[in-house]
């Protein structure tokens, strides 16, 4: 039997590290199997995914800037787990011999890594979300009726007003918040037991941290969806005031250790895809 065929949809993808953890995993369990970069332009997506089966393609991660799109093309020509469905973006996808099946692991890899990397349980707490893009949503959605109350903030209001708009309906009343200017932003953080920064600020080391260190108050834990690089301004902030925080590199790990279980059906050798990401990330 030739080699399975895998790989990660996006644009650009050049900067992935999935290959590495991916092939990795593979390796460690034995499949043979080949993990690829798919550079796919959006207006190249349809036809991309409607020549996975001919291409032999068997599973993909999808990335930016293709989750949504990706999403709306399984509504018509493929099926969606519910997950995926409700949040409305698509970040894996299997490939059988009946069609293409989408699911979203954002969420699940998120919580595992919260629970394992962070030891924070969400349930019953008070939960904040810097930013209202892709990721946060994917956690806000997951999260779901868990916590106490989730707020979110995003410098640009029409963005948490959209995500309040699309998901509020699946909310208990008052569970989920949107702080619309900074006062209430510092509010919210104030009584929140988990920060949760879902902006890009950090990925670059020149970047500020996204929150003033004077706001993070004790007994309050971090989690950096920045994973790029092995500390960030808010971690090592948070660190030095003895607070719990991580970056995403869990996340990363988790929602790829899910997809691998996916496709497979094999439980996903996570200390060898850790590994391997640890090493594509001082690599860089
Ligand atoms: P996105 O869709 O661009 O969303 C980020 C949002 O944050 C934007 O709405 C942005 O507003 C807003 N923002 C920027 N600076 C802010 C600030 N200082 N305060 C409040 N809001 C601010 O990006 P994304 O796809 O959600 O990704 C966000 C971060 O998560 C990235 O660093 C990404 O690498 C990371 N991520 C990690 C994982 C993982 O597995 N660990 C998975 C997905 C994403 P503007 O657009 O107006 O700037």
């Amino acid at each position: 039997m030739s080699a399975l065929i895998y790989g990660i949809v996006g644009h650009p993808v050049a900067h992935s590290l999935s290959p590495a953890m991916q092939n990795a995993a593979f390796k460690e369990v034995g499949i043979e199997a080949g993990y690829r970069l798919y550079d796919i332009e959006p207006t190249g997506l349809e036809a991309f995914l409607g020549g996975a089966r001919i291409a032999a393609i068997s599973g993909l991660n999808v990335t930016i800037p293709h989750k949504i799109k990706a999403k709306e093309y399984l509504e018509r020509h493929g099926t969606l787990d519910g997950t995926a469905q409700r949040l409305g973006a698509v970040n894996t996808i299997k490939v059988t011999e009946d069609g293409l099946c989408g699911f979203n692991t954002d969420g699940p890899g998120f919580y595992r890594s919260l629970i394992e990397d962070l030891g924070f349980e969400p349930e019953g707490k008070q939960v904040f979300v810097l930013g209202a893009g892709g990721a946060a949503k994917a956690i806000v959605m997951y999260l779901g009726n868990g916590p106490e109350n989730i707020s979110v903030f995003d410098i640009d209001n029409a963005k948490t007003q959209d995500l309040k708009k699309h998901y509020g309906k699946y909310f208990d009343d008052k569970r989920l918040r949107i702080a619309g200017d900074k006062l209430e932003m510092i509010d919210a953080l104030d009584s929140s037991d988990l920060l949760v920064n879902a902006t890009p600020l950090g990925m670059s080391e020149a970047d500020p941290s996204p929150v003033d260190k004077e706001l993070l108050h004790p007994g309050l834990a971090v989690y950096d969806l920045v994973y790029n690089r092995p500390y960030t301004r808010l971690v090592k902030d948070a660190n030095s005031l003895k607070l719990h925080a991580v970056t995403g590199l869990g996340m990363l790990l988790y929602q790829g250790a899910i997809a691998f279980e996916i496709w497979t059906g094999q439980k996903a050798p996570v200390g060898v895809m850790k590994k391997a990401l640890k090493e594509a990330v001082k690599e860089r």
